[in-house]
């Protein structure tokens, strides 16, 4: 199994240490040139959704990944890559690929609690680490979208087919300053879950 990993802005490369560590192939996607290459899912990382949905335009890379995610490529999006999939955005005027039916608040917790690190459940797994970084949460969501996981009332991870979102940073646990951490397998969890979409 080959997994891109959209590389344009953000943290590209924590997610594909955390593919490494899972023994799973990975390519960072930089150039419209790299979609050639054959790859069974796509990572959109988080960083700046307004800067990455701006590259991906100028980079002709934009319609090309729509497609493909459109006709089912497994694709699991981060943070601003939530921002990057959701259909509706409630507090930004842009609107990127837009293909998951949710609607997300950008920046929701605002910037004095922008930041935060957590433990909680996510569904079929249990307990994991969570780290959110300016990160936004999920208002609404479709009939066809399944709840993955909340904290205080907000939906921070859900899924609709092939696609997969989180609000916070799984590719941090472990390695987030060297501190938040929970075990080997709460750390590789959401990257494995996201392999199993893939494989199953
Ligand atoms: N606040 C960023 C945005 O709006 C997302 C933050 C992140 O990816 N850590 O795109």
């Amino acid at each position: 199994m080959t997994i891109a990993v959209l590389a344009l802005q953000g943290a590209f490369k924590e997610h594909i240490d955390k593919l490494n560590e899972l023994n799973i192939e990975s390519f960072e996607i930089r150039q419209a040139a790299d979609l050639t290459r054959h790859f069974d899912g796509l990572i959109l990382p988080g960083g700046e959704s307004t800067v990455q949905g701006k590259l991906l335009r100028e980079l002709g890379i934009f319609e090309d990944l729509q497609k493909k995610i459109q006709e089912g490529l497994p694709v699991y999006g981060t943070c601003a890559g939530l921002l990057l999939l959701a259909k509706d955005i409630e507090n930004d005027s842009r609107r990127h690929l837009a293909l998951m039916d949710i609607t997300a608040n950008r920046n929701a917790y605002g910037r004095q609690l922008g930041s935060f690190y957590i433990e909680s459940d996510f569904k079929g797994i249990g307990k994991i680490p969570m780290t959110f970084i300016r990160a936004p949460y999920i208002e609404r969501v479709g009939e066809s979208v399944e709840i993955l996981a909340e904290v205080d009332g907000k939906i921070v991870a859900a899924r609709e087919k092939n696609m997969l979102v989180t609000a916070f940073h799984p590719e941090l646990s472990g390695n987030f300053l060297g501190g938040y951490s929970g075990t080997k397998e709460q750390n590789l969890a959401v990257h494995k879950y996201f392999s199993d979409m893939i494989s199953l």
